[in-house]
């Protein structure tokens, strides 16, 4: 699976509508597929290689006319000061080198004044050479490597078309970025195969890839055959709502310990933004969604990433603005029915304010009290949410008065030392040595 779940969140702004008053403008992600589901890879979790059939007889190729029709038009209907061009797939660098140039150029032709432009591509890495490399530094790509973990983690679900594994091929994309000083972060699917290896997974990214940015995404895969968000089965390769509770849990207990500041887990980021009272940022965790679209290889623009299907079409960009259809009554219904549909249940949690039900694809379970539409992944969210309010209320605070979350890891330290403390003198005998390091016996120190 190369697409990102999520993405970022900015300021809504506005412009002026023909009556005068200003309609909010908001400031939508695209995420462009410009060779459509084509993946040179099999990974047995993906959910959008079912999509090629959308586009039976298809070439699956963005053409370069369509290509600048999209960058006049999305840089167009940004206001604002920074525009990310968003490359998945399938996977984007089927496409070659000469189509991403030329991206770039088109970029730079229809760029505004006092706007930045910035490029993200999502791959599994198996085609990227020094060129590529060359290409990603010069013009500054962020990009997203897919990588599941260890050898024997990455390769249960990551496999070519011939069912080999992937996993030399993809260290040595890192090792070759890293060389050529690309800007690159690590996801990290959690499925059946590494749910139960939080710690491997995570000490292999930190200390053998070296990369300083990560992020775990779940696999929730419906078991249909259509490739939709139909049905409330899941296939056995999907971690359970408990399993990435547990995952998330492990790895950010070794994290607020001994990493703040240092590595950076994008769910950790976001919590922290939510408990410091700031948006999420994060289309999952928002309360409505609707501004991170999906445009594939034929111009055709999709609600979601996750929704790229018949009845989630909005139009084809070379025959209706993308604007129009950001801004249709069918697209805001969508973000809206995010929250609408919200469970009692989560309307009453208390960890809402970071959650918000999770992303709508994976509402396919009931509540206790039998209420459709709660979030397969529930289990896990409340654990993990509940389990770093503590280290998460400090560091906000921290943050609000101009100090270093990073402070958690003494502030945690200190704690611990002292909660021992208290055990070694709960559990000292009288003639043992007294735990306050005196030399003393106990019953002659603070045992009297
Ligand atoms: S359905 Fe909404 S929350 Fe889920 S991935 Fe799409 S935009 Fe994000
Ligand atoms: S943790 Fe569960 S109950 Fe609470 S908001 Fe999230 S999905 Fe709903």
């Amino acid at each position: 699976m190369n697409p990102l779940d999520a993405t970022t969140a900015v300021p809504a702004s506005s412009m002026p509508s023909a009556g005068g008053d200003p309609v909010p403008v908001p400031a939508f992600h695209v995420m462009m597929k410009p060779r459509g589901a084509i993946c040179n890879l099999d990974c047995k979790y993906c959910y959008f290689l079912a999509k090629e059939d959308l586009y039976p007889g298809s070439g699956f190729r963005m053409s370069d006319d369509l290509l600048e029709e999209y960058t006049r038009q999305y840089i167009e209907a940004q206001q604002v000061p920074e525009v990310t061009f968003a490359w998945q797939g399938g996977e984007p660098t089927l496409m070659g080198l000469e189509f991403f140039r030329k991206a770039v150029e088109y970029q730079k032709k229809h760029q505004k004044p006092d706007t930045r432009i910035y490029n993200s591509l999502q791959t599994n890495g198996t085609l990227l050479d020094a060129d590529w490399c060359r290409f990603f530094h010069e013009n500054d790509f962020l990009i997203g490597l897919s990588l599941d973990g260890p050898r024997a983690l990455h390769d249960a679900y990551r496999v070519d078309k011939g069912g080999k594994p992937t996993f030399d091929t993809v260290m040595g994309a890192a090792e070759m970025m890293q060389a050529s000083e690309v800007e690159f972060n690590i996801l990290t699917t959690v499925h059946a195969a590494n749910g139960e290896h939080p710690l491997e997974v995570y000490r292999f990214l930190r200390d053998v890839v070296k990369t300083r940015f990560l992020q775990f995404i779940p696999i929730v895969e419906l078991d249909n055959d259509t490739g939709y968000q139909e049905g409330n089965e899941v296939t056995d390769r999907s971690v359970t709502g408990k399993q990435y509770g547990r995952f998330l849990v492990r790895i950010f207990d070794e994290w607020v310990r001994r990493d703040v500041g240092k590595m950076y887990v994008q769910i950790f980021d976001v919590s922290l933004a939510a408990w410091s009272g700031q948006s999420p940022g994060l289309c999952i965790f928002m309360e409505t969604c609707g501004d991170a679209l999906a445009l594939e290889h034929n111009g055709d623009l999709y609600a979601c990433d996750h929704y790229v299907e018949p009845d989630y079409l909005l139009g084809n960009i070379t025959e209706i603005p993308m604007m129009e259809m950001v801004l249709s009554e069918q697209q805001r219904a969508f973000g809206q029915a995010k929250l609408d549909t919200l469970p009692q249940y989560c309307l009453s949690c208390d960890v809402r304010f970071i959650c918000n039900g999770g992303c709508p694809k994976n509402r396919i379970i009931t509540t206790p009290d039998g209420e459709p539409g709660l979030n397969y992944l529930c289990e896990g969210y409340k654990a993990f949410f509940h389990h770093i309010d503590g280290p998460m209320r400090f560091m906000a605070n921290e943050l609000r008065h101009r100090r270093a979350p990073a402070n958690v890891m003494t502030y945690i330290r200190r704690q611990e030392a002292e909660l021992r403390r208290q055990r070694a003198f709960k559990s000292a005998g009288r003639n043992d040595p007294c735990p306050c390091g005196s030399g003393l016996k106990y019953k002659r120190c603070h045992g009297r």
